[in-house]
């Protein structure tokens, strides 16, 4: 079994899922196959807006925005299905009245309760479309409620999946569906939403954005998949922003542990909470480009005898570097580091980076035009404190004294720390 994830940008038109049929078809193989399915393109940034109107009583821009998603989506399924009474678009209809019923009421006053309700729109009418498109192309499928598959607390917009029960629920709902019809001409296939869940007493809830990798992986966790493959409008993972670097290269293995490394300095590859299920189950990941199919991509698994290959860059722009010492000059222990963490962790500033001596204490973290000149504030009261602003952080996984060298041309390193295999650098731009 495997599991097949597709995100906004790879069904944003219908030429986009018309190419999501083909590589189901293509690469369906032989195994019972799940598809899962995010919203159309930008739908949940426009869903975010319409939920805000909402909330703020803004009545007029409200139903803006709800023309424009309605509109999209039946543009979109218009594209699909040549037969404009095809019952795909009363479907449609009612999905998109659910919404504009529910909005026309006066909004409660749980902001996250109302977002989960009606960003889940954009899962609900996406999946509708291409589950039945797939199906009108000969890709028999079965699409199954995510609110009734991922089991979560009522945490809403951050709603956290119980484990045990939600890989219950997906075995008892999927495995019968997924073992059946073997003797059909396709392996079975079913799709359904990501990003989703649901409460046990029935609300939906979300599982924060970009969620529906992590909502695959729960999945592919559940049902002890053979490989889950996350389709992107990328080639695979690459060594560096190719909006920042020149000359990226595929990183066409690395291991899970290596992939949180990644994130956790910054590298917006896959997200530790994705990676976490696959690792414990050693299911392998491949992230790969929906407008190349047949390219291999990248693979995330437990080998790490490649990790090693290439240097991998991640920037951070508008950082601060703040210089803590005591007015007495006395040595920056214990007692005072616990204090220095105080500030930071009450303020909710994160530091990228940390480097202490006898007498000081520096660390660097992006800029924040509210935390940061209040965070300031407090550390004055018990140190003498200096910072630079407008800095780079950039952290080289792997490096070399290549890499080192031609990145440091034109820039002023500030500060500098290294292990085995991390180079940190914080550095200004030479003017
Ligand atoms: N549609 C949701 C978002 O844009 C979830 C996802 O695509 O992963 O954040
Ligand atoms: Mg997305």
């Amino acid at each position: 079994m495997r599991v097949f994830k597709f995100g906004g940008a790879s069904v944003k038109d219908p030429a986009s899922v018309q190419n999501v049929a083909r590589i189901i078809k293509d690469q369906h193989g032989t195994e019972p196959l799940v598809v899962v399915l995010s919203a159309m393109d930008k739908t949940t940034n426009a869903l975010e807006k319409l939920c805000g109107c909402f909330m703020e009583g803004d009545k007029q821009g409200m139903l803006m925005m709800f023309e424009k998603i309605k509109t999209m989506h039946l543009q979109v399924a218009r594209g699909l299905f040549p037969d404009h009474t095809h019952p795909v678009f009363s479907v449609l209809e009612q999905s998109f009245y659910q919404l504009f019923y529910y909005i026309n009421e006066p909004p409660g006053n749980n902001y996250n309760y109302e977002y989960d309700r009606i960003v889940s729109t954009g899962e609900m009418v996406s999946s509708q479309i291409i589950s039945t498109y797939l199906k009108e192309t000969g890709l028999h499928n079965q699409l199954f409620a995510a609110q009734k598959l991922f089991i979560t607390d009522a945490n809403f917009r951050d709603a956290t999946v119980d484990w045990i029960l939600t890989s219950q629920t997906i075995q008892e709902q999927l495995i019968p569906y997924l073992q059946k019809s073997k003797d059909a001409d396709r392996p079975p296939l079913v799709t359904t939403q990501g990003f989703i869940g649901g409460t046990s007493q029935g609300f939906t809830t979300t599982l924060g954005r970009e969620g529906s990798d992590f909502s695959a992986a729960i999945i592919a966790y559940a049902l002890n998949a053979s490989e889950l493959v996350i389709w992107k409008d990328v080639p695979g993972l690459l060594n560096a922003d190719p909006k920042i670097l020149k000359d990226t290269v595929l990183l066409e293995n690395i291991s899970y542990q290596e992939a949180i490394e990644l994130s956790y300095y910054g590298a917006t590859v896959i997200h530790p909470n994705t990676l976490k299920p696959l690792l414990s189950k050693n299911i392998p990941l491949r992230v790969k480009s929906f407008a190349h199919p047949s390219l291999p991509g990248s693979l995330i698994n437990n080998n790490e005898s490649n990790d090693k290959q290439v240097p991998s860059y991640i920037f951070k722009f508008k950082q601060v570097l703040v210089s803590i010492f005591s007015l007495d000059f006395s040595f920056i222990a214990e007692h005072k580091l616990s204090r220095i963490f105080a500030d930071f962790a009450s303020h909710g500033v994160k530091m990228n980076l940390m480097q202490n001596s006898a007498l000081s204490f520096s660390a660097c973290f992006d800029h924040d035009k509210t935390k940061t000149p209040a965070l300031l504030r407090d550390l004055k009261k018990n140190f003498h404190v200096k910072y630079n602003a407008n800095l780079e952080l950039i952290t080289v996984r792997h490096y070399t004294r290549a890499c080192i060298d031609k990145l440091i041309k034109g820039r002023e390193v500030v500060l500098e720390q290294k292990s085995r295999t991390t180079l940190q650098m914080v550095v200004r731009k030479k003017t």
